[in-house]
């Protein structure tokens, strides 16, 4: 194995269909991925789509895509769009049309009227204070709501008259009739409808009662025949709410909910909702801003749907809470791009050098592979001429003799070209380097030089040659490792001033044809992407860093 390649994590959720399959219990699955339209996805978001639409994959199985709708108020159409867009681009086709659980408004309220009529739900009017007092807590039993024993005709009036629109928002919900000492509180009695006047982006004015999450969600799993409801661990108490609604309710299924763990990244946070607080108060420039976790962001950062889905199946799905280095996200990702991107030469912090012994206006066309390792990936001209650019950090005065790269009467290997030597050092009137003139030894294209041995290579561009673009560095956005878990701080605090850095880079005339999302490993300094919206824009080249060389991961590896 390389020491690039790794191999995937456990998955107790697929060991547990393999042998569901393997025993008749089901011919085929079918899986959701729910989200709620109300921001864009997340990396976390990205582990519940390759586990949801992954398992359906290997099993040959189903994956529906269905919204979540049941707060408009916080939901909108950008919102649907992009989870739309994102799960494409992962790779991933949902199974036939996009649903909405707000398709099933009908038949939710339908089974709501059936409840009633079991005797098994209630019209409630104690308001939220009360309802919390009544509620009890995790080691006291609840009470009874005095509207609890209202009878079958009087619920049904009342629940069809908050369709109806007869009573404020707020004023009336109705319950299930379950059990106020049970000692899951999720038991006791839960809210299933609310009223709230409030436009939906599908159902428009229809409605002013919505139905909760719960009372929707094993529902419409069971009328899409969902077979394996999945979720994360903090809905494992609502679990047998959901049982209690599919042994309790005329469903055409018996969806099953099973629980894992979810994805927590350090430097990261993943809560749409403070990913939205960092959008609304332009701490950002936008959900889908390179240094945001939204797959949006990390799509425009340089990530490719692999390098996601490899992560996913290196963290793999377990049942036990952990924070995952985000090292192993950058592993990955380069692993990809290492494979992946054709190469170039770029430079950041510019240093001029002549090469005295070479022709005035002679231009050299070198024709290199775009990857040292995929010739089917093609080839690349780079010109080469008298004045060079070379990175600034390349170039040292004084250098003690582990410095491989340039100082003055040493030689050094221009990437793909001849070997040169730093004759003389040239300053500006503060002491400042400014050029350095060299000269090459002309056996060297190809060679090594005879009976001397170099060691540094360093990468440059003609200075005639070079075309600039915009470079946009990247660093974690969060400057502390857990920027959510302070008691005493709000992650606001940990905003790293340094995550963005404007510069111009100095790039090799082959990248005049990249387009937008096109990756490219600039030699020696790591992984870039030209932006998907701003690059070309009135013939301007614009790249994102997506991430640098050095693998702090495999060295963790290694170690451990
Ligand atoms: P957030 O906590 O960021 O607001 P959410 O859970 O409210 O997210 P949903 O739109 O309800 O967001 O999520 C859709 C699906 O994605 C759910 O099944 C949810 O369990 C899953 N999911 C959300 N966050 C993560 C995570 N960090 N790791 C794994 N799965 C997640
Ligand atoms: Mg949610």
């Amino acid at each position: 194995m390389s020491n690039t390649e790794t191999t995937a994590a456990p998955n107790f959720i697929r060991n547990i269909i393999e042998e569901e399959l393997a025993n008749g219990k089901y011919e085929q699955i079918c899986t959701r991925f729910p989200p709620e339209p109300n921001g864009y996805l997340h990396v976390g978001h990205a582990k519940s789509i390759c586990l949801n639409f992954g398992l359906a994959e290997h099993f040959g199985g189903a994956c529906n895509l269905r919204f979540d709708d049941t707060n408009p108020e916080k939901e909108s159409q950008e919102y649907i769009d992009s989870i739309q867009e994102d799960v494409k681009w992962l790779g991933f086709n949902w199974a036939g049309k996009v649903r909405y659980t707000s398709e099933y408004f009908d038949t939710l309220y339908e089974y709501a009227v059936e409840l009633i009529k079991a005797g098994k739900a209630y019209v409630c009017e104690l308001n939220a204070e009360q309802m919390r007092e009544y509620r009890g807590t995790l080691t006291e039993a609840g009470k009874d709501s005095p509207f609890r024993d209202r009878s079958v005709e009087e619920n049904l009036d009342q629940f069809g008259r908050m369709r109806a629109g007869e009573f404020d928002d707020g004023a009336k919900v109705l319950r299930a009739k379950i059990d106020m000492s049970a000692p899951n509180i999720n038991l006791r009695d839960p809210i299933l409808y609310r009223i709230r006047r409030a436009h939906h982006h599908q159902t428009g004015d229809k409605w002013c009662i919505y139905p909760n999450y719960d009372f929707a969600h094993g529902q419409s799993d069971a009328i899409e025949g969902i077979t394996h409801s999945i979720c994360t661990l903090e809905f494992e108490d609502h679990r047998p709410l959901y049982n209690w609604f599919i042994e309790n309710l005329p469903v055409p299924a018996q969806p099953k909910q099973i629980e894992f763990s979810r994805l927590n990244l350090n430097y990261t946070v993943t809560s749409k909702r403070k990913l939205k607080q960092l959008v609304d108060e332009n701490h950002v420039a936008g959900w889908d801003d390179p240094r945001m976790p939204t797959i949006s962001g990390m799509r425009r950062r340089g990530y490719t749907p692999n390098s996601i889905r490899k992560f996913c199946d290196m963290v793999g799905v377990t049942r036990s809470d952990g924070v995952v280095d985000v090292a192993m996200l950058y592993h990955a990702l380069r692993s990809d791009l290492e494979e992946n991107a054709p190469r170039a030469m770029c430079v950041l912090d510019p240093i001029k050098v002549t090469i005295t012994n070479y022709p005035e206006d002679q231009v050299e066309e070198y024709v290199v592979p775009a990857h040292p390792a995929h010739e089917e990936m093609g080839e690349r001209t780079v010109p080469f001429s008298r004045t060079l650019l070379i990175e600034a950090e390349d170039f040292m005065e004084d250098a003690p003799k582990k410095f491989f790269r340039l100082t003055q009467g040493r030689e050094v290997r221009l990437r793909n070209s001849y070997v040169i030597k730093c004759e003389k050092v040239i300053k500006d009137e503060n002491g400042k380097v400014v050029e350095l003139l060299c000269t090459y030894d002309p056996e060297t294209l190809g060679k090594n030089p005879e009976g001397r041995k170099v060691k540094g290579v360093i990468h440059w561009v003609s200075e005639a040659h070079a075309v600039p673009a915009e470079v946009r560095l990247y660093e974690n956005l969060f400057t502390d490792e857990n920027p959510d878990g302070h008691k005493d701080a709000n992650f606001l605090d940990f905003i790293n001033p340094e995550s963005l850095t404007v510069t111009t880079g100095y790039c090799e005339p082959s990248l005049l044809t990249a387009v937008g999302e096109d990756s490219f490993q600039f030699e020696r300094i790591g992984y870039f992407v030209a932006d998907r919206y701003d690059h070309g824009v009135d013939g301007k080249l614009v790249f994102n860093k997506t991430v640098g060389l050095k693998d702090s991961w495999a060295k963790i590896q290694k170690k451990g």
